[in-house]
């Protein structure tokens, strides 16, 4: 794969700072409205795998933004997939999303019941693997619907 010219230099934040993301971060919080009971899904100030999935059971979809490059993931990461900076900030994504890929299951594997839909669901900047609730077509928009129970734990549930 060529190497991708980064759209912000090395070094250069892109203009972010702590004090604007937090700035943003009270305004959303504002906006919406009756307060969410927040629940800090993070081990040790990093959102985790286990983390991730309890948000999930919860019915919040969330995903972590680069501090440095502003690069967004649906799942949790150890660094950012762009540059490998380690400033990954907890952020919830968005409900509302595209799916950019998608199949039907018909030959399931042990302890899962076919058919089902399974695709990749573009949420803003970042892209999360989820079951589908109906055979929904490639660029089709979808939104959100919590937890899917599956035999490997929670999947995001998308239609
Ligand atoms: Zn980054």
């Amino acid at each position: 794969m060529p190497p991708v010219a980064p759209l912000v230099p090395r070094g250069n934040h892109g203009g972010r700072t702590r004090r604007r993301d937090d700035a943003v971060r009270r305004s959303r919080r504002d906006a919406t409205g009756p307060v969410r009971r927040r629940r800090d899904y993070r081990t040790d100030g990093r959102l985790t795998t286990a983390g991730w999935r309890a948000a999930l059971s919860d019915g919040r979809l969330l995903g972590q933004e680069c501090a440095d490059c502003g690069h967004v993931t649906a799942a949790p990461k150890a660094a950012c997939a762009r540059y490998g900076s380690r400033a990954l900030e907890t952020t919830e994504l968005p409900e509302e999303g595209a799916v950019y890929s998608a199949t039907r299951v018909e030959v399931a594997p042990e302890g899962f019941d076919a058919p089902y839909h399974v695709g990749v669901v573009t949420v803003g900047d970042g892209r999360v693997m989820a079951r589908l609730e109906n055979d929904a077509a490639v660029g089709e928009t979808v939104a959100f619907r919590g937890s899917a129970s599956t035999p490997e734990g929670p999947a995001p549930r998308f239609g």
